[in-house]
C-alpha cells in the first residue's frame, strides 16, 4: 500500500521524453513506483486522468530570501507548481555575513528583501541554509559575491587581490563545502560591480574546483572593466579562463532588439563552439524590476549603506546623483512604477508611475526618485513599464519561447515577492504563463519546456534525485491541466494565483490541494 497514488495522468516526466499515460505511486518522500498500478492500492487517491503530471518545477532565479522568513508556506510559488527555488540570487543576500554586516547590507538591499531580520545567524553558509529548513518549497543557493566582498574588503572600489582576495576565495571554497551550489553575482549591483574580471576568474577557479557554477546578472555598470567594455564577453571570458560552469541570469532580448536572438546569442554560441559550458535562463515578461540604486555609479555607493543616505541627503552631491539617475539608463525611469515602499508616508506612492509620483510631489523625477531612495532608507522598489506597443510585448514573448526551445535555456521568475504593494507579476505567474499561455500561442513543445524548468536546471546545479518522474526520485510533482493551466497575475492585479493547477507534492507531502495551499511545510535545503 503506497501513501498516495496519482492515478491515470499523462505523465510529462521531466526528460524530454514523450508524454505517457501511467499511475504515479508515492511513498514517504519518494516516488516508489509509476505505470500501470491498478493492482496497488493507495490511503489517497487523486483522479489525474485528462491532467498533466510532471516533476515540480524549479525556479532558478527567485528573490525569496527575505519573503521565506517571514512566511514559510510560500503559496504564491506553490500554487505555480514551484517545488524548488534557488535564492541567493545577483549576488545579493544575506548569506556569510557577521552580524555587523547583516545589519549594514539587510538595510542596502531591504528594497529587494524587506527589513532584515534581526540576530539570525547567517555567518556561514550552513548557518544561513538552516533558516530555509521546512519552508514550503525546497531552497537552494549560492554563494553570494556581495557579502563574499564585504566580508573581505569591505565596502569599497577596490579589486580584490592579495590577502582580499585570499579571504574571499577561503569563505567561497567554505561555502561550496557547506552545501552551495556555485557563485551568484550581479554586476549592476554593489559592492559586486566593483570587482574586475581578474577577481572573477579567481574566485571562479574556487568554484570549478567544486563543480560548482558561476550565476551572474551580466556587467552594466562599470563596463570599462569588461573586456571589450561588455558583460556577455566578460561572462564567457570567466567561463574559458576558470574552467567554471557559466550561468546566464535573466537573459533575453529588450524592447530596442526584440526579434534579434542574434545580437544577444551569437557571443554565447561562439563561446560554447570554444568549449565553454553555458546554460542560461529567462522570465516571460517584457519589463523588468528592481531597486532605484540600480541607478546610480558606483562612487555613489562607496562606503555602504550609511554613506550612499549621507549622499542623497548631500546637496554637494545632488548634482552627480541626478545625472547618474538620467544618464545611466535615459528614459528608463519616466514609466517605471513604484512597487513596494517601506515608508508610511510614502505608502501612497505605491503603484504610482515615476513620471505621477513626480508630478504630485512637484519635483522632477530625478528629485523624486532621490527624495523617495532617502526618506525611506532605501526601503524601495520599482518595475519598468511595459512596452507601450502591444506588438513589441509579443515579439518579446515569442523571442522568449524561442529561446526556451533552446536545450540550454531554463526558467528563473526573477520574482521579487511582497506581500503588499503592487508587485512585478513574475513572482505570481511566470511557470503557468510559460506551460499554458506562451506555450498554446506558440506551440513549443510541452515535453521540451517542462524540461528546461525540472531536468536540466537539477542535474545543472546538482539537485540530488529531483527534477525526474521516475522510481526512487524524490516525489517533487505538479498535476496540471494543460489545455487550461494559465497565468492570471498582470501589471494591474499582481498576486492573482494561476489557474489549472489542482496538485502540487513537495517530498511527497500535498502542498497544493484543489488548486488552495495546504500550509504542508515540507520542503527542504537542498540539494
Ligand atoms: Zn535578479
Amino acid at each position: 500500500m503506497a501513501d498516495l497514488i496519482l492515478r491515470g495522468g499523462s505523465v510529462v516526466d521531466g526528460t524530454g521524453a514523450a508524454t505517457f499515460e501511467a499511475d504515479v505511486a508515492v511513498e514517504g518522500d519518494r516516488i516508489n513506483a509509476v505505470g500501470e498500478l491498478s493492482g496497488l492500492s493507495a490511503e489517497r487517491e487523486i483522479d489525474a486522468s485528462g491532467l498533466t503530471v510532471s516533476p515540480g518545477f524549479i525556479d532558478t532565479h527567485a528573490h525569496s530570501d527575505g519573503v521565506l522568513l517571514r512566511d514559510a508556506v510560500h503559496a504564491h510559488g506553490l500554487v505555480q507548481g514551484v517545488t524548488t527555488e534557488f535564492i541567493t540570487q545577483d549576488g545579493l543576500s544575506y548569506a556569510l555575513l557577521t552580524e555587523e554586516n547583516l545589519d549594514l547590507y539587510g538595510r542596502y538591499i531591504a528594497g529587494l528583501y524587506g527589513p532584515p531580520p534581526v540576530g539570525l545567524d547567517v555567518s556561514t553558509m550552513a548557518a544561513f541554509r538552516s533558516h530555509y529548513e521546512g519552508k514550503g518549497c525546497n531552497v537552494a543557493v549560492q554563494a553570494p559575491h556581495g557579502p563574499v566582498r564585504l566580508e573581505s574588503v569591505g565596502f569599497e572600489d577596490v579589486p580584490l587581490e592579495g590577502e582580499g582576495l585570499n579571504r574571499a576565495a577561503r569563505i567561497v571554497a567554505q561555502a561550496m563545502e557547506q552545501g552551495a551550489t556555485g557563485f551568484s553575482t550581479g554586476l549592476s549591483y554593489y559592492p559586486n560591480s566593483f570587482s574586475n574580471t581578474n577577481e572573477l576568474v579567481a574566485l571562479n577557479s574556487v568554484v570549478a574546483q567544486y563543480d560548482g557554477v558561476y550565476v551572474t546578472h551580466i556587467r552594466n555598470h562599470n563596463n570599462e572593466r569588461a573586456p571589450e567594455g561588455s558583460g556577455i564577453v566578460e561572462a564567457m571570458n570567466i567561463g574559458r579562463r576558470s574552467g567554471v560552469k557559466v550561468h546566464i541570469s535573466h537573459y533575453r532580448t529588450f524592447p530596442g532588439n526584440a526579434g534579434d536572438l542574434d545580437s544577444i546569442m551569437a557571443e554565447v554560441d561562439q563561446a560554447k563552439s570554444d568549449g565553454v559550458d553555458v546554460t542560461l535562463e529567462c522570465y516571460p515578461y517584457a519589463a523588468a524590476a528592481t531597486v532605484p540604486g540600480y541607478f546610480l555609479r558606483g562612487e555613489c555607493h562607496v562606503g555602504g549603506v550609511d554613506r550612499l543616505l549621507e549622499r542623497l541627503g548631500d546637496s554637494a552631491w545632488r548634482e552627480r546623483l541626478v545625472d547618474s539617475l538620467e544618464n545611466l539608463f535615459p528614459g528608463r525611469s519616466d514609466s517605471a512604477t513604484w512597487t513596494w515602499i517601506g515608508a508610511e508616508h510614502l505608502k501612497h506612492l505605491e503603484g504610482v508611475s515615476f513620471a505621477d509620483a513626480a508630478r504630485m510631489l512637484e519635483l522632477s523625477v530625478s528629485e523624486m526618485t532621490l527624495k523617495v531612495m532617502r526618506e525611506s532608507g532605501l526601503h524601495c522598489g520599482f518595475r519598468d513599464g511595459m512596452p507601450a506597443s502591444a506588438s513589441v510585448v509579443r515579439q518579446m514573448e515569442a523571442d522568449v519561447m524561442a529561446l526556451l526551445s533552446r536545450d540550454d535555456y531554463m526558467v528563473g521568475s526573477d520574482g521579487i515577492p511582497f506581500d503588499e504593494g503592487v508587485p512585478h507579476p513574475r513572482a505570481y505567474g511566470t511557470f503557468p504563463r510559460i506551460v499554458g499561455r506562451l506555450r498554446r500561442r506558440t506551440g513549443v513543445s510541452l515535453e521540451h519546456l517542462v524540461r528546461g524548468m525540472t531536468s536540466l536546471p537539477a542535474s545543472r546545479f546538482g539537485l540530488t534525485d529531483r527534477g525526474v518522474v521516475a522510481e526512487g526520485k524524490f516525489a517533487d510533482l505538479v498535476v496540471f491541466d494543460a489545455d487550461t493551466v494559465t497565468d492570471t497575475a498582470d501589471f494591474n492585479d499582481p498576486r492573482t494565483p494561476p489557474a489549472g493547477i489542482p496538485y502540487v507534492l513537495v517530498n511527497g507531502q500535498v502542498a497544493v490541494d484543489g488548486g488552495k495551499p495546504t500550509g504542508a511545510l515540507a520542503g527542504r535545503s537542498v540539494p
